[in-house]
């Protein structure tokens, strides 16, 4: 046997058609550069193309005939090396979540091309003053100015920038290089990276934590001292100081050596956040967001892999940052959807940063006012450590709240989207010249069908799911294709006030300024903040009191702090409770949470009015007690029922063609190819559908989609594999493409 080293490679990651490995020898010259990980430039295909891609395997045993195997062209010198262990994470993504190796590379190794590195170069003495002086004297008597100047120059400040030199002392190239020559002076080069963070002072004010915080900061760093590593959850709710105690457990983490990732949902990693993290930690962070230019980007990854900084706070994307010596993992507001990706692989970081730890030795800790049922229900089984943090660490008083039954209203004759409630107190706050919020906690257009006389909502007798509407003619079932005819009469109560529910944010912004014109409305929902800056435009002049009341969506009840806001107001809290998605409940309990913890944040009391047709559903109830625990047995309930996740496991496929015959005729034929499958491998799953999607058509593609339910996490897996295999035999849907998504978060 030869002592040839092969290495598989994985060509241009930007190509997903050369989907596999190749193998290629290493020449000697090569040995030491050749890691998993590192970029090389290889011959490729008849011509020899050169093209560039990755080494992602080492072997010692050849793959086919000897003689076939080329050797590789180049390991490219300078680019970083991809630590081993994300591209395992890569080919683990790949397998958990669908999709090529290429796509999970990408997504593993954002940023591919090297971007040109900012340098600085200077120009110092390479011999000591008195030599220099010696020299002066000499050049001076020979009548060298240029020398003169640059040695004067230089035995006043042993150091000048080179640009300095050539420009404002005025000396030429061939004088510098002269002078190199005769070992006088020399020239240095230093990379300089773009440093994200442009902090003049760093002014760290130690805050003493409080019994509660202590002992989870002790709990976590005590294990971590002995070597154990774990996955935490902290619940508590906003401004229990979950921060200060990530921050407690950073620096006893960095302290011992090692380097940590912090998400945070890139809308609340805002001016004041990022502050914070640089009052303790100083230069020894960076931040990574979306708005950063590639090359910031690529020196932070450069930075991050050279150790100059110890944290990095970014969001979903950050958790790849190529630490070389990670030792934790945070992820704040661990219940946002957008910890998992919308593109395949359509993975969620809180899993993937569980895996990685598990590569790295690193330890997790997650943190929210408002657990996803899948993390609590990890922590209340053992999965996760639980920890509770019951109380504000200042002492702001917990708002009022108040729910106000729609139907009411309408008996009371009162066809306005304000409840009397509402506007009572809206003018309250506009005669004391404190802020309002009114929310609208989707964007305004629901699609489900309800009562305003009795509150009853159309629902599938089979997914228990609010059905949609559809042409105004008939309301279907998004999961299961179910459908009927649009109602005329409410089935429930016989009234004719049954139609599609949905206010926009335009609407609520007209109608404020109907009912109370002297008021100054700001508007903030995706039409308004289209252009680059108005996000944090309208936040600030609202921040300013530049205006009294704030209508938008989502967007507005994260991250910032308003103290003047003593009043919420949601106007519709039905919007988001019966969409049709059985994350519904759970995506309401958490908006009206973080809907309240806006209201009277600093020393001023805040109310806060819930408006809905559903008063007594156990979102509303529990979310106006702030009642975690609660909510989450009575959703489980509902999950397990249902055999929703986490109670089990769903598959999502969704299958896409410009044809629409074509979506549904593959959507068929795959349900088929499943149902063979499943009885020949006799795995007992529910299949759902197919049906078409709640957005039945996007960018000009049609589409449908199948749900797979079943316990096991790893049944469904089998399944994706056995449809990954079985698509790329067949070249019947060639026009067709699929996407895969478990457990989805997001409606299709
Ligand atoms: P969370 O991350 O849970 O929302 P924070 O850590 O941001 O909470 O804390 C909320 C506010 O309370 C912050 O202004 C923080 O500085 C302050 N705070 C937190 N813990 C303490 C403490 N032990 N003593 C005094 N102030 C604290
Ligand atoms: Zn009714
Ligand atoms: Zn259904």
């Amino acid at each position: 046997m030869s002592d040839q080293t092969y290495a598989d490679i994985i060509i241009d990651i930007s190509n997903e058609n050369l989907d596999k490995t190749y193998q290629y020898a290493i020449p000697d010259q090569y040995l030491t550069q050749a890691k998993i990980g590192a970029p090389v430039v290889v011959s490729f295909g008849k011509g020899n193309r050169q093209i560039n891609g990755y080494i992602v395997g080492l072997s010692k045993e050849p793959k086919i005939e000897i003689s076939k195997i080329k050797p590789i062209t180049e390991v490219v010198e300078g680019a970083p090396v991809i630590e081993s262990h994300l591209i395992y994470l890569a080919y683990w993504i790949k397998e958990n979540y669908g999709g090529t190796m290429n796509d999970a590379l990408k997504t593993v190794i954002p940023v591919r091309k090297a971007v040109k590195q900012k340098e600085e170069k200077s120009i110092s003495l390479a011999v000591d003053l008195e030599q220099a002086k010696d020299f002066y004297y000499e050049f001076q008597r020979k009548n060298n100015k240029a020398r003169v100047r640059l040695l004067g120059a230089l035995i006043e400040k042993q150091t000048l920038d080179y640009q300095d030199v050539i420009k404002k002392l005025n000396i030429s190239r061939s004088t510098l290089q002269g002078l190199e020559k005769l070992g006088i002076t020399k020239t240095e080069t230093k990379q300089i990276f773009r440093n994200p963070i442009k902090q003049k002072e760093q002014i760290y004010r130690p805050v003493c934590l409080n019994d509660e915080q202590l002992q989870i900061a002790d709990h976590v760093v005590n294990e971590y001292e002995a070597g154990k590593r774990s996955t935490y959850l902290i619940h508590g709710i906003t401004g229990s100081g979950k921060t200060e105690v990530y921050m407690e457990i950073i620096d006893n983490v960095i302290a011992m050596g090692k380097q940590v990732i912090v998400l945070i949902p890139e809308i609340a990693l805002t001016y004041q956040t990022v502050r914070r993290f640089y009052n303790r930690f100083g230069d020894r962070i960076s931040i990574l967001n979306s708005r950063m230019s590639q090359g910031e980007r690529y020196d932070q990854s450069l930075r991050a892999k050279k150790g100059d900084i110890d944290v990095v706070i970014g969001p979903r994307s950050a958790l790849f940052t190529p630490f070389q010596n990670l030792g934790l993992i945070i992820i704040d507001e661990e219940h946002e959807t957008s910890y998992k990706s919308e593109t395949t692989p359509k993975y969620h970081a809180v899993d993937v940063a569980i895996k990685r730890a598990e590569l790295t030795n690193s330890s997790v800790i997650l943190g929210s006012a408002t657990p996803s049922l899948e993390s609590y229900y990890r922590a209340i089984t053992g999965q996760y450590q639980l920890f509770t943090l019951r109380k504000r660490a200042k002492e702001a008083a917990i708002p009022k709240v108040w729910v106000v039954d729609l139907r009411e209203e309408l008996r009371k004759k009162n066809r306005s989207i304000f409840s009397e409630k509402l506007k009572e107190l809206i003018a309250d706050r506009l005669a004391k010249k404190e802020q309002i919020m009114l929310f609208l906690n989707r964007r305004g257009y629901a699609g489900f069908v309800s009562c305003r006389s009795c509150g009853h909502v159309m629902k599938c007798p089979h997914c228990d799911i609010s059905l949609t509407t559809h042409n105004n003619r008939k309301v279907i079932c998004h999961y299961c294709g179910y459908g009927e005819p649009h109602p005329t009469l409410c089935p429930s109560c016989g009234s004719r006030y049954i139609a599609a529910f949905g206010t926009g944010t335009q609407k609520v912004e007209e109608l404020v300024k109907r009912e109370f014109p002297g008021a100054r409305v700001l508007r903030m929902d995706t039409d308004t903040t289209k252009k680059k800056d108005s996000y944090g435009k309208i936040l600030s002049a609202f921040a300013s009191h530049q205006a009294d009341i704030l209508v938008g969506t989502q967007m507005i009840v994260k991250g910032h702090d308003f103290p003047l806001v003593t009043l919420v107001g949601i106007i519709a809290a039905d919007l988001s409770l019966h969409v049709g998605d059985f994350r519904a409940s759970e995506r309401t309990f958490q908006l009206l949470c973080q809907a309240s913890g806006r209201a009277g944040r600093d020393a001023l009391p805040g109310e806060v009015v819930i408006q809905t047709y559903h008063p007594e559903h156990y979102s509303i109830t529990t979310a106006a007690n702030g009642d975690y625990e609660e909510f989450f047995k009575q959703e489980m309930l509902y999950r397990k029922m249902m055999q929703y996740p986490p109670a089990a496991h769903i598959l999502l496929i969704l299958i896409m063609s410009k044809v629409e015959e074509h979506a549904e005729e593959a959507s068929i034929h795959l349900g088929e190819a499943i149902k063979e499958m499943v009885n020949e491998q006799q795995i007992n799953v529910q299949m759902i559908g197919p049906a078409t999607a709640s957005l039945a058509k996007a960018n000009d593609y049609y589409r449908r989609v199948i749900y797979i339910k079943h316990e096991e996490y790893n049944t469904l897996i089998g399944i994706k594999n056995y449809l990954e295999g079985y698509l790329s035999f067949t070249n019947r849907f060639s026009d067709c493409s699929f996407q895969f998504d478990f457990d989805p978060m997001s409606s299709y």
